[in-house]
């Protein structure tokens, strides 16, 4: 998802990896809520969604 995030671990739990992208990714976060017009929230459920088979790897 973000080409700098080298954060990969077996069986991330997703509130696990929310709370990296709220610590580590919010410039990210904050700007797909710009560039897509959606809330944070909505932002971060995206991501975390696309995220999924990453996580799961
Ligand atoms: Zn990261």
């Amino acid at each position: 998802m973000f080409p700098d995030c080298n954060y990969k671990e077996n069986n991330i739990k997703e509130e696990e990896f929310l709370k990296h992208l709220r610590e580590e990714h919010h410039s990210e976060i904050t700007s797909i809520s710009k560039k897509e017009e959606i809330s944070i929230d909505m932002a971060e459920m995206i991501t975390v969604s696309n995220s999924k088979v990453f996580i799961n790897s």
